[in-house]
């Protein structure tokens, strides 16, 4: 936990209190389909508080302008704003503000780390990139339950470098244990990529313990911390993971704007997958030199604006508290996975008392495909998701396309789960 955080555990976040802290989001006073609406989509994208949006507005209308450049007012406001909501995101995370890259998004940020691997291997960054270079032999591990964006970037880091990718299996119930990866973890593993939190069953992974596996090794770990950061005190520096990944969009801050998190020698030992202005020190017709990290991973012009509300973002749910967010979740996804299990005809993925999960439930419902439930429960004012949440594998492996999937934050009341509950109900009976 962060100093941002607080280390004093926050007070409850009871139902009550949920709904007082809804009425901050201006987006979930609004009817759907002629009742109140039931957001239970922040897996994909969560909501903004006015605090957030204000943080922004206010930004865009008294400071905005390029910066690290202008030597006017503007740009040096702008520049104190941009580097100050470095320092708030990082003490969000447990981390120094110059370990913190801003990237498009999580899959962007991912991608530097991928692509930054592939130019080490190729020669790139020299004798300083040699920790990172990859070759024919040496093994990339990641696990059959990830998304996408944390499966394809080390597939192609594959092909770049004819290094082998392994995966930890999922068992029939979409799930593994740290006694499924060991095996996996041999003295020509490089790097172990897994999700903090997997978006489709909410398993939370035993970070530590991958931490010193790899450590054994002398592999790094890269942490996809898309669905832990918003949901959960996470701190970088604890946890140990080499690099990390997060987006804000999914923390109740803007898109467009992510993070990639880089243990310092780590940072210096990557060299950019992006090059072009800001990110140079000297540019000749010959040569580039390039700036220290984290500039270094920065090209172009940067999500200024973005960053702002990303530290309102950081700042709003510190005053909540992530370790009450993180138990109500906890506590409203068990409610979920218990009674959505218990409805006949409906299968929760992921349901498996052995591992720790998070405040979302996957869920398939016999004979009805997930698009066929989701807009079934649209029509009852309940947004979810529905598809394969980009985990093709983890579903394939399930023998299912797709999915429908509830997911929590700190407005959700146990009220909305009822709905929730109710409304799946009678799906079955409804497609007959
Ligand atoms: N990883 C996980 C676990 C996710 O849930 C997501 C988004 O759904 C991503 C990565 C990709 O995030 P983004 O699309 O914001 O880059």
């Amino acid at each position: 936990m962060t100093d941002t955080q607080s280390s004093l555990s926050s007070p409850a976040l009871t139902d009550a209190r949920a709904l007082e802290l809804r009425a901050d989001f201006p987006i979930l006073s609004q009817q759907v389909h002629g009742k109140p609406l039931a957001y239970l989509d922040f897996g994909a994208t969560a909501q903004r508080p006015q605090a957030v949006l204000d943080a922004e507005l206010e930004f865009l209308t008294r400071h905005n302008s390029a910066v690290h450049r202008g030597a006017h007012e503007l740009a040096a406001l702008a520049t104190g704003d941009f580097e100050e909501a470095r320092e708030v995101v990082a003490e969000f995370v447990g981390a120094d503000f110059d370990e913190i890259a801003w990237q498009a998004g999580a899959t962007d940020a991912l991608n530097t780390v991928a692509n930054g691997i592939a130019a080490a291997s190729r020669g790139r960054g020299g004798a300083a990139s040699a920790p990172l270079r990859l070759g024919a032999g040496d093994e990339i591990l990641i696990t059959e339950a990830e998304h996408h964006a944390n499966l394809v970037p080390w597939q192609e880091l594959a092909l770049a470098t004819g290094a082998t990718l392994r995966y930890v299996p999922v068992n029939d119930r979409g799930t593994w244990t740290i006694d499924d990866l060991r095996p996996l973890v041999t003295d020509r593993t490089r790097v172990i990529a897994f999700a903090h939190v997997s978006n489709v069953t909410g398993l939370i992974a035993p970070v530590a313990e991958i931490v010193e596996l790899a450590a054994s090794v002398g592999a790094i770990t890269v942490l996809d911390a898309c669905q832990s950061v918003p949901h959960r005190p996470v701190n970088f520096h604890e946890l140990g993971v080499d690099f990390a990944a997060f987006s804000g969009h999914k923390m109740a801050g803007p898109n467009g704007i992510g993070v990639l998190y880089g243990r310092r020698e780590r940072l210096e030992q990557l060299p950019p997958a992006r090059t072009g202005g800001s990110m140079i020190e000297i540019v000749t017709m010959a040569e580039t030199t390039f700036m220290a990290p984290p500039t270094r991973f920065e090209a172009g012009t940067q999500p200024v604006s973005q960053a702002v509300a990303l530290a309102a973002a950081c700042r709003y749910l510190s005053a909540i508290g992530m370790d009450a967010i993180r138990d109500h979740e906890e506590a409203l996804g068990a409610r979920m996975v218990a009674e959505l299990n218990a409805i006949e005809g409906i299968t929760v993925i992921g349901n498996d008392a052995s591992v720790p999960r998070s405040g979302l439930a996957a869920f398939i419902v016999d004979g009805v495909h997930a698009h066929d439930v989701s807009q079934y429960l649209d029509a009852a004012s309940i947004a979810v998701r529905a598809g394969h949440h980009c985990a093709q594998p983890l579903h394939r492996r399930l023998g299912v396309t797709a999915s429908t999937r509830a997911s929590s934050y700190l407005t959700t009341t146990n009220a909305e789960i009822d709905a929730l509950l109710e409304a799946v109900s009678g799906i079955r009976s409804y497609f007959g």
